[in-house]
């Protein structure tokens, strides 16, 4: 394998669309280019696909088709998910405080932060050593004008997945809808949402080998929301603006081959990911692997390497032909301590660098064991012990 060749290990952060989302999308930037609201054939055509795709999510989420609603992308359907159903319980005078824990997403941490300078109660529960929020940490933080709980169902950092079930059932016996971020859920666990328990869950194209710039909102039927985009009765009079169509049916197409597979790929990625950590924990001398050790998205491997430059980690890295991240991509750029490792407790100025390896649909057992020939020896070029390293 030559340093020319990119081993791609940040699936988390987007993958790329698989050729069948593609072959089934083109055709609605083109062909079926009529507007889904129209009365005539085109339009109609446009009409059955839109419904069609619907009719596949809502299969996946084991939900009624009216209840999805189809959005820009995982950050709009957080911020609607949060908003819509602050705003509709401040109107009815139902509650003016929300719970989020410490390591959601910034879609949800700022949109809080948000709600917070319009007046909203926000509380922010800690998680514990392995990156997961407890129901019992939920449970304290519950009050009696709390009109949302909204906990991510799979950490984008360190991979953690938190009880879901276990929340909503607490939540629920108070009679408090919850909302999950399932962005990084899909093809890994199951979006069943009654197994599930909420009343809200945000998903995200790119993340499932999708298009981006397309996700959804799952709205429970009978949940008082309200629309936070004014305009055109699209999606039921709950999110204006002529759909995109051709996103949509990438999304649709993505997610039903997504769980179709979600079996065979998350054991393939899980035993690869092993491998992986398998083999860096034996060279490697300090490595720490965070996360939780067994409740973790079967492709994510988070690490720090003390005594290393988490710049010249990345950057070194990219030279050799393998493309990862430190933390989430939206923080890939920034110098900041990671709020999700800050959160864990882990001190991000003695631990060294952060590296996040995420496996996707199509990692090979030789890209793994590329990474596990290169990046040893470059750890210890970087902490200067690579003559003891050998
Ligand atoms: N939530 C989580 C957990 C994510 O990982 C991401 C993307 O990184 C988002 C929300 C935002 O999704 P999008 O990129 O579609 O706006």
């Amino acid at each position: 394998m030559t340093a020319a060749t990119t081993i791609y290990l940040d699936h988390a952060a987007t993958t790329p669309c698989r050729p069948e989302v593609i072959a089934a999308l083109v055709p609605y930037l083109g062909e079926h280019f009529g507007n889904p609201s129209g009365i005539y054939g085109l339009s109609r055509a446009s009409r059955a696909a839109l419904d069609a795709a619907r009719a596949d999510v809502a299969a996946v989420l084991h939900c009624h088709p009216s209840e999805v609603i189809f959005t820009s992308g995982g950050t709009e359907s957080d911020n609607l998910a949060l908003r819509g159903v602050a705003t509709a319980a401040r109107r009815a005078g139902r509650g003016n405080h929300i719970v989020i824990s410490a390591i959601e997403h910034h879609a949800i941490l700022h949109a809080a932060d948000e709600l917070e300078a319009q007046g909203f109660a926000i509380t922010r529960i800690g998680v514990d050593g392995t990156g997961q929020v407890t129901p019992e940490a939920v449970a304290a933080a519950l009050r009696p004008d709390t009109c949302l709980v909204s906990i991510m169902l799979a950490n984008n950092e360190v991979g953690t997945i938190n009880p879901i079930a276990a929340i909503a059932a607490i939540a629920h016996a108070r009679g408090i809808p919850v909302h999950t971020d399932a962005v990084q859920a899909p093809g890994a666990l199951s979006l069943d949402v009654e197994a599930l328990g909420v009343d809200l869950l945000s998903l995200s194209g790119h993340k499932f080998y999708g298009p981006k710039g397309v996700g959804v909102l799952y709205v429970r039927q009978g949940l008082a929301f309200v629309p936070q985009q004014q305009g055109g009765g699209q999606e039921a009079g709950r999110r204006a603006g002529t759909e995109n169509l051709a996103g949509i049916v990438g999304l649709a197409t993505a997610l039903t081959f997504a769980e179709a597979e979600r079996p065979e790929v998350s054991a393939r990625l899980a035993a690869l990911r092993d491998r992986l950590a398998q083999g860096l924990v034996a060279a490697i001398p300090d490595l720490i692997i965070n996360g939780h050790p067994v409740d973790h998205l079967p492709g994510t491997l988070h690490l720090n390497l003390p005594g290393v430059d988490g710049e010249a980690l990345l950057y070194g890295l990219d030279a050799r032909g393998i493309a990862c991240s430190a933390a989430s991509a939206c923080s890939a750029g920034s110098t900041a301590a990671s709020h999700v490792l800050t959160a864990i407790g882990i001190d991000t100025i003695n631990s060294g660098a952060s590296l996040r390896l995420t496996l996707g649909r199509t990692t090979t057992a030789d890209e793994i064991d590329h990474v596990i020939a290169v990046l040893p020896r470059f750890v210890a070029s970087l902490r200067g012990t690579l003559a003891l390293a050998g």
